[in-house]
């Protein structure tokens, strides 16, 4: 990711980090040396969005549609669930680590707990989410995002953001008052915008199944409200942090990629594809938002709306459904999954590309396809599949 591909490489590991990444050179048998074979060494993965919560799920939630009873049985499932969160914590990031994906930006809901988790392997960016469509709900929300960001992290690799969840689930005063705290506290910032056509309309007009939703459970308020809203108007506040994710932003208008374009330095879309073929999206904006320079990452979702939480699967889908087009790349996917995603999300200085003085977390792939292809291209064949996985100097196994 930081130079071309090394043929017949050779990566030299000590305790955790990467100490040489060269070509390969005669070796005595003492040196420990092991002789992968015929794969490829390519850094390890950063999901940009998952929910480990629901990682205990054998298959995704059903039906998937409606949206909004979807999001019902999401809520229901939660409150009826006997696993605890640290048990589907600890089961998501395994899964995730046996996927070549090292570091994670989750979505943390109430319950969670991570002073249990003294382990240096979890890592990413903990976004503590909120949600609350009442007037009553401002203050005790925006009090945990604050208790939140005050507490402090057993290591220093679980960093902290906040999750206003959604504009159909956050009053709009509570989201400004979690903006504010996200500036204060110089905090990155994940919100779902833009994922369904019925939020569009609830937005604008405070009518459709989201407004059905909020009054069956007994949380709609008139004042709650504010008439005339797009995702422009979130997108402009959310720029106001220092790095924000959009998630899904599967409806996002013209203007509204143009936006994130000229501002991918602090703020990038997350790209569901599994999720998103799930719920029977209109075809996704990745060629306009690419045009348009959207930095684009890719992520998982959870288990809730995806049969696995691999993100090497999303980018070989990708890819398989666009092997054709010239704008988008193997080597492109494959950056977005290594070394811009460790960028946006700030592990730059030790994840996201093969680099003496990084981490040792990396993936061997057993490349497939067509051999004549470019490498990248046969990394992300349909038969490429991952090998063996090292997470910090150690196999993972
Ligand atoms: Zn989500």
């Amino acid at each position: 990711m930081d130079g071309p591909p090394i043929e017949n490489g050779l990566v030299r590991v000590q305790a955790s980090q990467l100490v040489e990444v060269e070509p390969k050179r005669p070796f005595s048998e003492r040196e420990g040396i092991e002789d992968l074979g015929e794969v490829a060494i390519v850094p390890g993965f950063l999901n940009a969005h998952t929910h480990l919560e629901f990682s205990h799920f054998e298959q995704p939630i059903t039906p998937a549609l409606p949206f909004t009873d979807w999001i019902g049985s999401v809520v229901r499932s939660r409150r009826g669930t006997e696993t605890s969160p640290q048990t589907s914590l600890k089961k998501g990031f395994r899964e995730s680590h046996l996927a070549g994906t090292v570091a994670l930006a989750e979505i943390a809901t109430e319950g969670w707990t991570f002073d249990s988790f003294n382990d240096p392997c979890y890592q990413g960016i903990v976004f503590r989410e909120v949600l609350g469509f009442q007037s009553d709900r401002i203050e005790p929300g925006l009090e945990t995002a604050e208790t939140f960001l005050k507490s402090t992290f057993c290591n220093s690799r679980l960093r902290q953001g906040l999750s206003p969840h959604a504009p159909y689930s956050v009053h709009p005063q509570l989201f400004e008052g979690l903006m504010e705290l996200a500036v204060r506290y110089r905090v990155p910032v994940a919100m779902h915008l833009a994922e369904t056509k019925e939020e569009l309309e609830f937005l604008r007009f405070g009518t459709g199944p989201f407004r059905e939703v909020l009054e069956r459970l007994g949380v709609w308020e008139e004042t709650s409200f504010f008439h005339g809203k797009k995702p422009l108007d979130y997108l402009e506040r959310l720029f106001q942090a220092v790095q924000s994710l959009v998630v899904h932003g599967n409806y996002l208008s013209p203007e509204e990629l143009t936006f994130l374009g000229e501002r991918r330095d602090r703020m990038a879309v997350v790209f569901c594809p599994r999720t998103h073929c799930y719920f029977e999206h209109s075809p996704y904006l990745l060629k306009a938002m690419l045009e348009k320079k959207v930095k684009v990452l890719l992520g998982t979702d959870s288990r809730a709306s995806n049969p696995n939480l691999s993100l090497y699967e999303e980018a070989q889908l990708i890819y398989q459904s666009t092997r054709e087009a010239e704008w988008l790349s193997a080597a492109d996917l494959l950056n977005k999954i290594t070394l811009e995603a460790a960028q946006v999300l700030g592990f730059q200085e030790h994840l996201g590309s093969l680099t003496p003085g990084k981490e040792a977390s990396f993936v061997v792939i057993q490349p497939g396809g067509n051999p004549q292809e470019p490498i990248e291209a046969q990394l992300l064949a349909e038969d490429a599949r991952i090998k063996k996985v090292m997470l910090q100097g150690k196999w993972v196994s």
